[in-house]
């Protein structure tokens, strides 16, 4: 509509044959534009030689794109073959909003025609039924790196920890280095790619069919009579008919709006922030302000929505909670005392970003030592990171170095269960051993634990292979 629009007046305004050139020329920006983001990454990983020695190589690649196309379509525009190309061009390019439709909704209707159930231990029944909270802190460090890479003791949270007889596992490892998958190690309780296999054919289709709430952790936990309340994007339940399943989703529409404008060259305003006077201001007209809206829901909250949306008048039933929070991750949204940054920076790196990320370390220390004492005391509580923060971001298997592994590999894992078990708790608990071990101790029969492993899955996509680094731990 907007288009045809926009075709009209250009028609009314060049009244020659002028007003398709300039509707291509038009096209040919808009569509670079939109792709801003996505060819500079491309641009990024895939040029080599002197090239790279350049300042900015890849937004100069970009520009040189747009610029040819240009002048492609001013001087060969006269050529029929060329305008039956831009003719077809266009069309599809109009069509792309309604192609992207379709291949949704096809490949929904696939998704559900193949459920994909795999079983990985045997069927659990559980003696005891506590409450379980399940604390996902995004990107927490190990207290190891927290020390050597940012100075920063955690001396409360350790204190809080062992206050409230947490164990606290201090090898723990990350499976992945990935949200997604390191996701999904813990709650399929298997490792879904391992060494030498291709990661970027097979992880498309672990992506696909990764919806927690399908994992054989969640199944067991429902057929032991859990209700589920999940604060995360990875929990999918829209199709889900059950009442004793809620959950919340996590996006405002600042941030789909932000997102879609990051695409854009906007993102080189974005990344020299600190050099533009008025980036906020410029911020506050586009309402992308952040205050209120941007950063996790406060504990408080997301419980009692919980409690609003779950059936509370049949009898008590005992529920599995799991927040997936992402202030440790960055954007840092807080400051040390919980309360909103007025201003965020959209840099995601903690180590460029320390004194937010330590802020939001202290903060989630505060909301965590209130929460303890409002819940029951045997509850089951989980509090683990899914990896830790970046420290260079290696592209290859080559440029992992040491530091990487400490800071990316190591995470912050620890868990309160009833004393008893707790006690039985060794070192290799956590990520794939997460569920094992509690199900071990709800259910007093014996779960063998697994082997804690950890691969590399390859960042630059001229890369594709998963090479395991569990052997370099022990340096
Ligand atoms: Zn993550």
């Amino acid at each position: 509509m907007v288009f045809y629009i926009f075709f009209f007046v250009l028609k009314k305004i060049f009244k020659s044959q002028n007003y398709l050139k300039i509707l291509y020329i038009t096209a040919w920006i808009g569509f670079v534009f939109l792709n801003y983001r996505s060819w500079t990454t491309f641009y990024g990983y895939r040029a080599q030689g002197w090239i790279t020695q350049i300042n900015n190589y890849s937004f100069l690649i970009w520009l040189t794109v747009l610029f040819f196309g240009v002048l492609i379509i001013i001087f060969i525009y006269d050529k029929y073959f060329f305008q039956l190309f831009l003719s077809i061009w266009v069309v599809l390019l109009i069509s792309s909003p309604v192609s992207i439709f379709l291949a949704n909704y096809f490949s929904q209707n696939l998704q559900t025609n193949t459920p994909k159930i795999v079983n990985n231990f045997e069927e659990v029944v559980f003696v005891d039924k506590p409450d379980i909270y399940f604390f996902l802190y995004d990107g927490l460090a190990s207290f190891e790196t927290l020390e050597n890479f940012y100075g920063f003791d955690a001396k409360n949270l350790k204190s809080i920890l062992s206050n409230n007889n947490f164990y606290i596992a201090n090898n723990a490892i990350s499976s992945y280095g990935i949200t997604s998958m390191s996701l999904n190690t813990i709650f399929s309780t298997n490792y879904a790619v391992e060494d030498g296999e291709n990661y970027k054919t097979k992880n498309r289709h672990i992506l696909r069919e990764l919806n927690i709430m399908n994992s054989q952790v969640i199944r067991t936990l429902e057929s032991n009579g859990y209700d589920i309340a999940a604060y995360s994007k990875e929990f999918n339940c829209e199709d889900s008919l059950n009442e004793n399943i809620v959950c919340l989703g996590r996006k405002n529409s600042k941030q789909i709006f932000y997102e879609l404008l990051i695409r854009t060259p906007f993102q080189i305003i974005e990344n020299n922030q600190q050099s533009i006077p008025f980036y906020f201001e410029i911020l506050d007209i586009l309402g992308l302000d952040c205050s209120e809206n941007c950063g996790d829901l406060k504990l408080q909250t997301i419980m009692e929505i919980f409690h609003n949306e779950l059936n509370r008048n049949e009898e008590r039933k005992p529920v599995f909670y799991f927040f997936h929070l992402k202030n440790t991750h960055g954007p840092f949204y807080v400051d040390e005392k919980c309360n909103s940054l007025k201003h965020i920076s959209y840099n995601s790196n903690a180590f460029e970003m320390s004194k937010p990320y330590i802020d939001s370390i202290k903060c989630l220390e505060k909301e965590l030592t209130g929460f303890l004492d409002s819940i029951d005391e045997n509850s089951i509580v989980i509090l683990q990171s899914d990896h830790g923060p970046h420290y260079n971001y290696a592209r290859n298997y080559e440029q992992l170095t040491d530091e990487e592994i400490l800071s990316r590999y190591r995470i912050f894992s620890s868990i309160k269960l009833s004393k008893e078990c707790n006690q039985t708790l060794s070192q290799d608990y956590g990520q794939i051993n997460t569920f094992l071990q509690i199900f071990n101790c709800l259910s007093n029969e014996p779960i063998d634990n697994k082997k804690v492993k950890s691969f590399y899955v390859p960042v630059d996509p001229r890369f594709n292979e998963v090479v395991e680094i569990t052997n370099r731990f022990n340096y």
